[in-house]
Parts: structure tokens; sequence; C-alpha cells
């Protein structure tokens, strides 16, 4: 019935071990539309060995950087080529408009891959002055060299960007990978390597297993052959995985959720700011990790932006995105419908003002309404929890010194936006705001050589540009004896 996926683990589509499915399901129509592998430990252990042996055998790794350059761009010149069908696959299986994809998450695939190649021949050592032997002169130097076996989890809400995101990477440093994508949409990475094979990526250089979090995605992190897990999801599962990988000694990189300020500033060019926000709330249905869901507004202008902001929600068409002029579809799943829903309700019982929106009623379909929160305070839930989904929570402030207070006064710091027309505090609050990534007048800018990831509880690393891919490497140094 409809779609029938499996793994793709060296060179090869393969069904699971036990013959296990899972359904894939529509989430406009709630219909079941296809099916994939249900991975088994014995499937991640051939992918993984797959991935090792590839490494050992040194087909890959003789690979010089222009080689590994060639054929990303090769593979950047295919994902062009099926564009429009990877961005569809993304959007329809959560829901997502097409347009989205299209516009924001496929130019960014195809510059991440380009600059990789560029990566690729510049991962160079040093030479480091050393302080001789006994005695006798030497010279050190070091070289960089793949990590090993990566372990790639990538959740449902942009999967082909971010499984790209560390693939670039990797590749360019001259790993090889396992990639473990989410439930929701494991199509995407199933034709990213299709293509990978198709650019001239050897067999087992990209192997993708697909399955559940706590079936394939954790003994992906236990695998003794697996050097690094580059995570992207819930700081729930994040954590899991980092206590894994400490007891195992692997390196780890997680990017994890956010409940990111929007600072707006009265002397901010209002329509700019309202503009921003509603992007970084409406987007992908809310679904981003840079969701600028705390909005943060200074008293004078605040009831009118409130106000603004919710006649924007308002005016958001909701239904099935593949309809015309429909600009909002539905969450991604059913467990994602309750706890937005859960968190409207709990922003009512706490006192928050509801200007737009509400709780939605079970219709077909998992749609929730464009939702706005006005004179709510900091410490409830609607403000302190990422709820990844179209809800945003204004609350006032009086001057520069409690913009910052507020925006740092939470478990998060993945992403902030400053609003204000004045440049010199633009910086200065960018600079006291404890995030990764802040944008000024802008939200969430997205670019292949700029870094990404936060700090907190939002993650630890960062992905994106040179040191992204620098991040895949390990530093050997090599010392000579240089007798007179
Ligand atoms: P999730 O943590 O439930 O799942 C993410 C991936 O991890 C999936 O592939 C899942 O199968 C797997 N997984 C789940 N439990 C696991 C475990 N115990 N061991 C190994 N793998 C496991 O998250 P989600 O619902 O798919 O995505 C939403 C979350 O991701 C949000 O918190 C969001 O903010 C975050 N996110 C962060 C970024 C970022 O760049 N910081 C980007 C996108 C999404």
């Amino acid at each position: 019935m409809g779609q029938r996926l499996n793994h793709f683990i060296n060179g090869l589509a393969s069904e699971a071990s036990e013959g296990g499915r899972v359904e894939l399901v529509n989430p406009v129509t709630e219909q079941v539309y296809g099916s994939f592998a249900r991975g088994t430990v014995e499937d991640v252990d051939r992918a993984v060995n797959a991935a090792f042996e590839q490494l050992e055998r040194g087909e890959w790794s003789r690979f010089d950087g222009a080689q590994r350059a060639r054929v990303l761009l090769k593979l950047a010149d295919l994902v062009e080529r099926d564009s429009e069908l990877l961005a569809d696959m993304d959007a329809d299986a959560i829901g997502r408009s097409p347009l989205e994809p299209r516009r924001m998450d496929l130019p960014n695939v195809l510059a991440n891959l380009r600059a990789a190649a560029g990566w690729a021949n510049q991962l160079e050592g040093r030479t480091i002055p050393s302080g001789g032997y006994f005695g006798t002169r030497t010279l050190s130097y070091t070289v960089r060299e793949p990590v090993g076996v990566v372990g790639a989890i990538v959740p449902w809400n942009s999967p082909l960007m971010i499984t790209v995101w560390k693939l670039a990477a990797l590749l360019a440093a001259g790993c090889t990978v396992v990639i473990k994508p989410s439930e929701e949409t494991p199509q995407s990475a199933l034709h990213l390597a299709v293509l990978a094979q198709e650019a001239g990526f050897p067999d087992g250089v990209i192997n993708v297993v697909t399955g559940y979090g706590n079936e394939v995605g954790r003994a992906l992190c236990e695998h003794p052959h697996i050097a690094k897990i580059s995570f992207t999801g819930s700081p729930e599962a994040g954590r899991e995985i980092q206590r894994t990988a400490g007891v195992l000694f692997k390196h780890v990189a997680l990017e994890l959720g956010g409940k990111s300020p929007q600072i707006v500033f009265d002397d901010a060019s209002f329509e700019d700011a309202l503009r921003g926000c509603s992007l970084g709330l409406f987007a992908n249905q809310g679904q981003i990790c840079a969701a600028g869901s705390r909005i943060l507004v200074q008293r004078g202008i605040a009831d009118r932006f409130a106000a603004a902001l919710a006649e924007a929600a308002r005016a958001v068409k909701v239904g099935d995105p593949r309809q015309p002029g429909v600009q909002m579809g539905p969450v991604a799943k059913k467990a994602q419908w309750e706890r937005v829903n859960r968190y409207i309700q709990l922003g009512i019982d706490e006192g928050a003002t509801l200007l737009a929106g509400g709780v939605s009623s079970p219709e077909q379909g998992w749609f929730v309404r464009p939702t706005i929160f006005a004179d709510a305070r900091n410490d409830m839930a609607i403000a302190r929890d990422e709820i990844f989904g179209p809800v945003g929570t204004i609350i006032p402030f009086d001057d520069e010194a409690d913009a910052v207070a507020l925006a740092n006064d939470s478990a998060y710091g993945l992403a902030a936006t400053v609003w204000t027309a004045d440049l010199v505090r633009a910086h200065r609050v960018a600079a006291a705001v404890k995030a990764g990534a802040v944008g000024i007048n802008c939200w969430s800018p997205l670019d292949a050589n700029l870094p990404w990831g936060g700090v907190k509880t939002s993650g630890i690393g960062r992905e994106g540009g040179f040191g992204g891919a620098l991040a895949y490497t390990e530093e050997k140094v090599i010392t000579v004896l240089l007798p007179h």
C-alpha cells in the first residue's frame, strides 16, 4: 500500500531483519499512505559495520580533498535536479506548505553541499615549534583525520536540511555515516542516499537505517564502532544520548530546542518587527527550533504590537497546504497536536490574555489555530517551555536591562532577535544575550557559512561553516627526531 521504504545499507535497499514495518500517516487526512522498515539492533549493526569497513578498507579515505569536493559538488547538482521532489517529500510528510522548503530549506541544502566542497580541501594541519627531545631537535606537525563513523540522528521539522548540515560537514572531513531519520520523515534521507550513490560516493559511506528512536537511535548511540553522535532533537533524548556517549567516550554534538526571545524596542520599525515576529512564530507551524516564541515588547508599544500580531495571526489561512492560498497546514503528528493544545489551555489557566486562536477542537487533520497570548509573565509555562507550535507569548518590559534579564531568564539559549533602530544598543544587547545566534533586525538568518547551535538546554557544539567540518576531525600530532 502506497510508499514502501526500506533501509539503505552498503549501497543496497534492504528490509528490516525481523520484517517489521512502521506506518506513515498523513497529518492532513490522518490516512496511512505508506510504511518504512522498522530497524533493529541487527540492522544498525549491519549499517555501522558497512560504514566502519568502508573506512578501514580505505576506498573512501583515499579520496583526497579535491576528490571529495568533486563528489560533493556532483551531489549538489543532483539535489538541485530533484529539489522540488525533495522539498515536497519533506513538506507532505508533515503537512507543511511545500513553498517553505522550496524557498528556505533547499537553497540552504545546496549552499551547504557546495560550501562543504570548499572545506574538504582546507582541513590543514599545523607545524608547531617544539622544545626538542632530551636535547635533540624535533619537528612536530599535526594532521586532521576523520573522526570515524558518525551516527547522525535527525528530527522531522526540516529533515533534509538538518541531515545535510551534518552530512556535508562530515563528508568534507572524510567520515562515513549512518543516518537515522525521524519516524515521520524518512523519505528525503533515503532519496539523498540514492543520489549520493549516483554522484560517485562509494558504497558504505552513506547508510540510512529507519525506525524508532528508542530502538534504532539507541542502538546507534551504543554501537562500539560509532565515534561521534550528531543529534538534533529534543532535550529529553539529547540528555539520554549524552549519558550514553559519556559512558562510552564518544564525541557528541547536540542541537536541541529553544524558547527564543524576540526583543522589540519602542524605536524599532513597527512593520519590520511585526513581519519578523510573524515569520518567527508561524513558519512551519511554529515547529522550528529557533522559533521566536517569546516576544518581549517595550511597554509603551506592547498593547499596539500585541493587537497587530493577533490580527496577523487571525489572517493566516489554515488548511490543506496543497490548496491555493493556504498558508498554514496542520502540526506534524497527533502527539504534537495534543501538546500544543495542552499548552494553550495552560496559558489560559495561568491568566495570560488570549488575543487570537485558542484550543482547537478535534476534526480531521491535526490543525491548530495560530495563537497569541498577551500580558504574559516570564514564569508562566507558555513562556518557559518549548511548545513547538504556532503559539506566541507576549511579555512587556520596561527598559534595556529588564529586556536582557527577561531574555536570559530561560533554560534555553538557542537564538534571539533584537528589533531596534539604535544600532549601538543592538550590539550591546546582542553581546549581553546568552544565545548561540543573535539576529539584529532579522529573524534567524540561515547561511551555510555561519555556525549554528545553542547554549544551556539548547545544546552543545556547533554545526555549519568551516568549524562545523573541523568538528568531524581529530587532530593528530606527529613528532620526528632530527639528530645532527
Ligand atoms: P525527538 O528528540 O523526539 O527525536 C529526534 C530524533 O531522535 C528522531 O529521529 C528520534 O527517533 C530520535 N530519538 C528519540 N529518542 C531517542 C533516543 N533515546 N536515542 C536516540 N535517538 C532518539 O525530537 P523531535 O520531536 O523529532 O524534534 C523536535 C525537537 O527537535 C524540538 O525540541 C526542536 O527544538 C528540536 N530541534 C532542534 C534543532 C536545532 O538545530 N537546535 C533543529 C530542529 C529541531
